[in-house]
């Protein structure tokens, strides 16, 4: 990345942002910022947490997070310009989840930091972001992994190799209780700039893939939909898949094969069989894709998204009306305007697709696939969709500022 790409300009004005609103709450400079992006998936949806291969991109939208040491020790006071709220962490007690929910991600952070015993001394820190929340950006590993490079910073310590994204994931299953697999937080942290990373969920390997961000861009609409049963119908898929592995005896879903599953289908519910199906075929995609970008074959690495779509929709089960209606207005456009291939992104039921598409049409297919969505959402009373061309960019990264 060149030293004056936008994206290094979003990046030094958030932090700028964020050094300023600090400045105001606190009276005081920030010691520290540490910057996390969010994600999108482009492929491999729903395989992570079956030991599977997906293919994250970090997007150029951030937390931001700034923090000084504070006057008082053994206490941290924390606030959130988003949710406009404040809270504190006493270190002397027990960190436990509590409410409201979103400090949990927070809270599980630093009891990672603390079961470690790492010692952390009295910090004031704001949270500012620019990754809408909800809508399958992951803002809450963004917000996990920007405030683990503020608790490296002010604990004097590295967390090394894949400690700080365990540490992460961790907090979210045990205080957001969130039972996530590992991708948001190994992109968020790991992600190189202007590349794909290729994610083996299984043995934890990363290849980084470029992308070719002179002739293709990443296009994200959201919904602003999230439909209530989500939680429950993840935690649902994921019990589906453990009976399916725990039927065969196989430790995920990875090690799979369709024999083995013509030989247990008539014990299982028609639902597991078919998202035992959707793993499978899902992990091929994965790879097929990754091939296709390489080979710079668009048209068939565009296919793959769309296969991925209505697998996810028709065998998983995972999406809903508008994720489809966009999915569907964005083939409508098709080759001619652009598009090579759109699915939805992030675990479903709402939130956000993602739509491959040639670079210089790209703005013009973002616009046209809203202004569509929006004018047919006019009479049905639903939130109107936005969109962006997002970015490839790099992982997290920490700011420490020398101040006497
Ligand atoms: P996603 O990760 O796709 O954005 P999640 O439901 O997993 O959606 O996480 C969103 C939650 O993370 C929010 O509801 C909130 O609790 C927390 N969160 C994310 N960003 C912030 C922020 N800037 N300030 C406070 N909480 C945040
Ligand atoms: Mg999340």
């Amino acid at each position: 990345m060149t030293a004056d790409s936008p994206d290094e300009s979003t990046v030094a004005c958030g932090r700028d942002a964020v050094i300023s609103k600090f400045r105001k709450r606190f009276n005081c400079h920030p010691d520290f910022v540490s910057i996390a992006p969010g994600r999108v998936n482009l492929i491999g949806g729903h395989v992570d947490y079956n030991a599977g291969l997906v293919l994250p991109v970090a997007v150029d939208c951030h937390t931001f997070v700034a923090g000084a040491k504070n006057d008082e020790a053994g206490v941290l006071a924390i606030h959130s310009i988003r949710e406009n709220e404040s809270f504190v962490i006493d270190l002397a007690c027990p960190v436990v989840p509590a409410q409201p929910n979103w400090t949990n991600y927070v809270r599980g952070v630093v009891h990672g930091f603390l079961t470690r015993g790492i010692e952390l001394p009295g910090l004031k820190i704001l949270i500012d972001s620019t990754i809408p929340s909800g809508s399958g950006l992951s803002s809450s590993a963004s917000l996990e992994v920007a405030v683990a490079g503020i608790l490296e910073l002010a604990g004097g310590v590295v967390l090394e190799g894949n400690e700080k994204p365990r540490l992460c994931q961790l907090a979210e299953h045990q205080f957001a209780n969130v039972p996530c697999g590992i991708m948001d937080q190994f992109t968020v942290t790991f992600a190189q700039p202007g590349c794909m990373m290729l994610l083996d969920c299984r043995n934890e390997s990363i290849e980084h893939v470029p992308f070719n961000h002179d002739q293709l861009a990443v296009a994200v609409i959201n919904t602003h939909v999230r439909h209530e049963l989500s939680e429950g119908e993840y935690a649902s898929r994921r019990q589906r898949c453990e009976t399916v592995s725990k039927t065969l005896g196989l430790e995920s879903l990875r090690d799979l094969t369709w024999s083995m599953l013509d030989r247990v289908s008539d014990q299982l519910d028609e639902l597991s069989v078919s998202c035992a199906e959707h793993v499978l075929r899902e992990n091929e995609r994965t790879l097929a894709f990754v091939q296709y970008m390489k080979n710079e074959e668009w048209a068939r690495a565009g296919e793959m998204l769309y296969q991925s779509h209505t697998s996810l929709s028709e065998k998983f089960q995972v999406s809903c009306a508008e994720l489809d209606e966009l999915v569907e207005s964005a083939r409508k456009l098709g080759r001619e305007r652009g598009v090579l291939g759109a699915r939805m992104t992030g675990a479903g039921f709402g939130g956000s697709v993602i739509v491959l598409v040639e670079r210089e049409k790209a703005s013009d297919v973002v616009s046209g696939i809203v202004e569509t969505y929006n004018e047919i959402g006019a009479a049905l009373s639903r939130p109107r969709a936005s969109g962006f061309i997002a970015e490839p960019t790099g992982g997290a990264q920490v700011i420490k500022f020398d101040i006497d």
